[in-house]
């Protein structure tokens, strides 16, 4: 018996980096999960990936999280397709860098849209169901940099920032339930949201860390899982960072 074992989870942004490893950790442990990201070629390649390890346990799905009424359709298809959702991870999330003197609107509002506004839709999407599951949960994916700001991320620190501020939220209204809703700040985990920056910053980052290593997706995932699990059941609002010491 997995730790999740015949649960039913929606992971976002799931098609590839951190949200995959999440969906296949879920799957290892018993889940049953929907794979969501914006490109429908990664989403299938994620499904087929996790078939092919554990037949039947995984299905994909591209939709643009930051479209709130395809979001709504989308989740009338994932609904009829898996009847309930237990667990839902907003993972999906974009940086558009750049320092606040050149930034643009538009920069801001992708960035706002997709990584706050898309945990807004999907919760949207879902709350009725996850509000019928006794010991559902929310776990929503944001950032040191939420945490603590960084010149050059204005937006991607106030999207995460804010995603702090809205999980905390529905732990409080959700708690009736039984349903928990937490955070995970990731540090510098190696994906290709972080394969693009120049060596020069990766060995600027890497000073920082006290376990003195770059995190992998597995990392973020082994904490999801335990979130995600019964044995999380007395924890909720939190922010647990997994980032080899960065901020502490
Ligand atoms: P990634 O490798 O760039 O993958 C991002 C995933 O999100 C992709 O599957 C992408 O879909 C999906 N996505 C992006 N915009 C979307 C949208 N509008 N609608 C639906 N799906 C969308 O990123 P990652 O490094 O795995 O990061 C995952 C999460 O962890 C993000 O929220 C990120 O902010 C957070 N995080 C990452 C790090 C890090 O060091 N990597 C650190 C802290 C926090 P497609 O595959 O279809 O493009």
């Amino acid at each position: 018996m997995g730790k999740l074992q015949d649960k039913v989870a929606v992971v976002t942004g799931a098609g590839r980096g951190i949200g995959k490893a999440i969906a296949e950790k879920f799957a290892a442990e018993g889940a049953k999960v929907a794979i969501i990201s914006r490109t429908e070629a990664n989403s299938q390649a994620a499904a087929e990936a996790i078939n092919a390890q554990y037949p039947g346990a995984a299905k994909g799905y591209a939709v643009d999280v930051a479209n709130g009424p395809a979001v709504a359709e989308l989740g009338k298809v994932i609904l009829a397709d898996f009847d309930h959702v237990d667990i839902l991870v907003n993972n999906a999330g974009v940086t558009k860098d750049g320092l606040l003197l050149r930034m643009s609107e538009e920069d801001w509002d992708v960035v706002l849209n997709t990584n706050l506004k898309g945990a807004f839709n999907m919760v949207k999407a879902f709350q009725r169901s996850i509000l019928k599951q006794k010991g559902a949960r929310i776990i929503n994916i944001a950032s040191v940099i939420g945490l603590i700001g960084n010149a050059g991320q204005a937006n991607y620190a106030a999207s995460k920032a804010g995603l702090i501020g809205f999980t905390k939220s529905l732990a409080r209204e959700f708690a009736g339930r039984g349903v928990t809703a937490n955070v995970i700040a990731p540090g510098f985990i190696a994906t290709d949201m972080t394969g693009v920056l120049d060596e020069k910053v990766k060995a600027a980052v890497l000073e920082k860390i006290p376990l003195a290593d770059f995190g992998q997706a597995e990392d973020i995932a082994a904490a999801v899982t335990f979130l995600a699990s019964p044995e999380a059941r007395y924890i909720t609002g939190q922010v647990l960072a997994v980032d080899g010491g960065m901020v502490m």
